[in-house]
């Protein structure tokens, strides 16, 4: 689309973001089932359950302009999604949850962006309602990252102990071939 005036630029926006939403809705069942950690796959349910409001509260938004919110397809999250399933596929079991948490922080921290301009654009059209309504999912967004840099704390140091494991399992091995063996590994450890 074209857009001439504050209000079209909006208008894309928020279609866009409705997009983001939708998509999420449909990857967030796939990263809850993946999810080991309790505590991650009740975070991630938890945020679907939002999500859903917050796609609901672009819709209306766009219902009173007049406008359908299913015009845009957002590329951006649809690339986010992508990489982030991807990478769930590369990941041993180990590491699944930190590799989760990463991909959902990008995930927030895309509809952050989003969300801070459509409500500044909102807030400077005139919008009050709507304004305030985009206000309250950003910060939504940001507790749900906020939610997921806790988790990130304990989960990526359970992932950084598995990685010791088998470190300290490689190093066993490496004794029996000899001091050459075993120092690469102590090398190995430091850079890492
Ligand atoms: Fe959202
Ligand atoms: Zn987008
Ligand atoms: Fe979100």
């Amino acid at each position: 689309m074209t857009a001439n005036s504050l209000q079209e630029l909006y208008v894309e926006q928020l279609q866009d973001l409705y997009s983001a939403e939708e998509q999420i809705i449909k990857a967030l069942p796939k990263m809850i089932e993946a999810a080991q950690s309790d505590e991650l796959r009740s975070a991630l349910k938890e945020h679907l359950e939002v999500t859903r409001k917050q796609a609901s509260r672009v819709e209306t938004i766009c219902q009173e302009l007049g406008e359908d919110a299913q015009n845009e397809k957002c590329k951006g999250m649809e690339g986010v999604l992508k990489e982030g399933s991807d990478l769930l596929k590369e990941v041993s079991k180990e590491v699944r949850d930190a590799a989760i948490i990463a991909a959902a922080q990008r995930v927030e921290h895309y509809e952050m962006a989003g969300y801070g301009t459509a409500r500044t654009y909102a807030t400077l059209l005139g919008f009050a309602d709507a304004a305030s309504m985009l206000e309250q999912t950003l910060e939504e967004e940001k507790e749900a990252d906020q939610t997921l840099s806790e988790l990130a704390e304990e989960l990526n140091v359970e992932a950084l102990k598995a990685g010791e494991n088998t470190e300290e399992q490689e190093a066993e091995q490496g004794r029996n071939w000899g001091p050459r063996a075993k120092k690469s590994v102590a090398r190995g450890k430091r850079a890492a």
